[in-house]
């Protein structure tokens, strides 16, 4: 009897796995649980000041909820694994993040709630937004930056966009990438990232058609990229962004004809 007990406690030693992730993950429940007793508290008293009037009965609303993220930032890892995007994610001292990590198998690991902030954009804008992790979703891919996306990826990719715009209501415009809020820093997720596809199926804005199309003579290219969410203080670089979102190659020149009457049709889904 005792030997069949020490075979079963042996057995169940080496079936379970340790979970590599078990010391960080309770790192990551202590800052949630520090983050629940803010939101729990009632408002805070720093917006005091003498010159304001104070109440002598606070009230607090009986109707809330909670702030929804309204942009998807796409990235690429630029790594070589997915087991090092996690390590990196799961170190304090490299202070980077996302929400979502997709593997090359298609593996999907889910790795902050939504309704937290991940620190995935960086020092970023889109419009007058300079607050990009604040609004936004980050998904990052496990690529290097030079293999193309595995189609087990993009399918779990588009169940996870699918999810989010739902969930979130988030507009089709706003499904964009790492490139496109930092043009003079990143050039994630790169040429090779399928945008079309993605704006086919309601992720992203795309242009139509542009055969047979004329435009107008006082067409105004700095406008059309502002109207679509550039940051224009280093325009090489957004030249170079919007080429790698639309055009699916690298160029930082002055755009061409061809490219202005494609950026001219692509504003028209902006208006
Ligand atoms: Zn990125």
């Amino acid at each position: 009897m005792k030997v069949i007990s020490l075979l079963l406690i042996i057995v169940i030693l080496f079936s379970c796995s340790p979970n590599p992730y078990s010391a960080t993950n309770k790192i990551y429940k202590k800052q949630a649980r520090i983050f629940a007793k803010i939101l729990s508290s009632t408002p805070t008293d720093s917006i005091w000041a003498d010159s304001l009037k104070r109440p002598s009965h606070n009230a607090n609303t009986t109707n809330f909820g909670m702030r929804k993220p309204n942009m998807v930032i796409i990235h690429f890892t630029a790594q070589n694994s997915c087991e090092q995007t996690l390590q990196t994610f799961t170190k304090p001292a490299t202070q980077v993040s996302a929400h979502y990590v997709i593997c090359k198998d298609g593996m999907l690991q889910h790795i902050l709630n939504d309704y937290l902030r991940a620190w995935h954009a960086g020092v970023a804008k889109w419009g007058n937004n300079n607050d990009i992790n604040s609004t936004s979703i980050g998904v990052e891919i496990d690529n290097n930056g030079m293999d193309s996306f595995s189609t087990a990826q993009l399918n779990t990719l588009y169940g996870v966009l699918a999810f989010l715009k739902k969930e979130y209501n988030i507009p089709t415009a706003n499904f964009i990438g790492h490139s496109d809020v930092a043009p003079t820093r990143k050039p994630d997720p790169g040429i090779l990232f399928p945008w079309k596809s993605l704006s086919a199926k309601g992720y992203g804005n795309w242009y139509a058609d542009t055969t047979g199309k004329v435009i107008p003579v006082d067409f105004n290219t700095l406008y059309a990229l502002k109207i679509i969410g550039y940051d224009l203080k280093d325009l090489p670089a957004v030249y170079r962004a919007f080429r790698m979102h639309f055009l699916g190659y690298k160029n930082d020149a002055e755009l061409t004809e061809t490219e202005k009457k494609i950026l001219y049709m692509l504003m028209q889904q902006y208006l």
